[in-house]
Order: structure tokens, then sequence, then C-alpha cells
């Protein structure tokens, strides 16, 4: 199965997928169809369904002027790979690191780096909160992501502190995120990041919004963020 469509969403923002890059979503989506039977990856099982929710939807914020093909990523609650895998994907030059809570869809990472011979890539099994605090990852990444992984100011709390200073986060948002920003706002600074801008997006077809927040990092997150026993506080929507 070839997936045209993909590049038909994506050529008209200016990015191309070749045709290697088109077997490697192939194998991807055939991998996460195979491995969905068994466990929770995703409720989304139509192949046309699964290239504009997750494969367009993961590399909308590549058509940022804020986004960099190069450098460490971090994908914070990462799960079946999105945003992060479509972006390395298309942006091989990527080093990225995938953060999840749950070693079960780690284990299907593992088999999609292997399927893809995706080189550059870690796979950590941990919880954004406690990561936080090790040197290795603390304020290490050129850009750090999440989608669908917790409300805005949770998340903030969750991504802020691997931004090395100068870098920038991007979070995937749905038009909920109005709501959410006022409490979001204020945690901000607080972090040492600033607002940069919000980019709404439509889904090909069925149109649903999508909002990408942006923010870049100022100054060192200070040693007691995130704080601990966030979850019980948050919701993880
Ligand atoms: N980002 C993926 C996507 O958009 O399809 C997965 C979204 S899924 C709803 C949320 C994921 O975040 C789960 O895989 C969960 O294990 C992970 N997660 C939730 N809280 C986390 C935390 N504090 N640290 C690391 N992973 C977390």
């Amino acid at each position: 199965m070839s997936l045209p469509f993909l590049n038909d969403f994506l050529s008209p923002y200016g990015l191309n997928v070749s045709e290697k890059k088109a077997e490697a979503f192939n194998r991807y989506m055939a991998l996460l169809l195979v491995w969905s039977e068994r466990m929770n990856l995703t409720a989304i099982r139509e192949p046309r369904q699964i290239v504009i929710k997750h494969f367009f939807d993961s590399l909308t914020p590549a058509l940022s002027p804020h986004f960099s093909p190069r450098g460490r990523l971090l994908d914070v609650g990462t799960g079946a790979g999105f945003p992060g895998v479509p972006l390395k994907i298309m942006f091989p030059s990527l080093e990225l690191v995938l953060l999840d809570a749950t070693k079960k869809r780690l284990m299907f990472l593992e088999a999609v780096i292997d399927a893809l011979h995706l080189h550059d890539v870690e796979l950590v099994h941990a919880r954004a909160e406690d990561l936080a605090y090790d040197v290795r990852y603390r304020e290490q990444f050129d850009q750090v992501t999440a989608r669908a992984v917790a409300s805005l100011p949770l998340l903030l709390e969750y991504t802020i502190p691997f931004v090395r200073i100068g870098g920038r986060a991007f979070l995937l948002k749905g038009p909920s995120v109005q709501t959410e920003f006022g409490d979001g706002q204020k945690i901000v600074s607080v972090l040492g990041a600033a607002f940069l801008s919000e980019e709404r997006m439509f889904l090909p077809e069925e149109k649903a919004e999508r909002r990408i927040l942006w923010f870049s990092k100022q100054k060192m997150t200070p040693k007691r963020f995130p704080r601990k026993g966030l979850t019980k506080k948050g919701s993880s929507s």
C-alpha cells in the first residue's frame, strides 16, 4: 500500500515525502495495526484516518518557521510514537528521545525502530516529572514536544525543564487549549520560558482544528520544578 495522500496533504506546504519515507510510513502503519490488536495503541484503524490523525497531525509543527529539522528532540508521553516518530521519518537528522511511562508502548516502539532502521533514537521508560531531575536530560534538548498527554499547565511543567536555554517547546493541542491557557500563562515565566506563538491548523478532510503552542526557553528552570505529585492534581487526557 502506498501513501500518496500523505504527500498530497504535505506538498502544498512544501514538504515532500520521498519513496523511501513513504515506505517507512507504510511499515509503521502496518506495525501499528498489527500491535493494536494485542494492546491499546490507537483506536484509529482505518489507514486514511491514521495518515490524517496520526501522521499528518504529528508533522504539523514542521510547517512552522519555529521548527528545526535537526538537533536533539524529546517527545514526552510519546505513546505509539506521536509526534516523535513521524518527525524522525521526515527529518532523519533529528536525534530523538522517546519518553513514556508505559513499558508496553516502548516495546512497540523498539519494534518500530528495528523495522524502520531508525538511527539516533533513544527510548526512555520513566515519568517526565522524575526524568526531569536527571542531569543527562534536564535542559539538554533543542526541542521538546508532547501531544495528548496532559492539560496545558501540567504539560508545561513536564516539558520546559528539559529544554536547553535558547531551545523550544511545541505542544500539540486541540481547541480546548483556550480554556487551559489562563492557568498555563502564569507558569510559563516561572519555569523560565516565554510564550512564542500559537499556530492554528486544520486537519485535511474532516477539518478538525489543531493548535500548536510554541515556547522558547529564556533561563534555567528553578530546581523545584517539576513539582512532586503533579499527576494527582492534573488531568492525563
Ligand atoms: N503522544 C501520543 C499520541 O499523541 O498519540 C500518546 C498519547 S497517550 C493519550 C498519553 C501517553 O502519555 C501515554 O502513553 C502515557 O503512558 C504517557 N504519559 C502520561 N503521563 C506521563 C508522564 N508523566 N511521563 C511520561 N509519560 C506519560
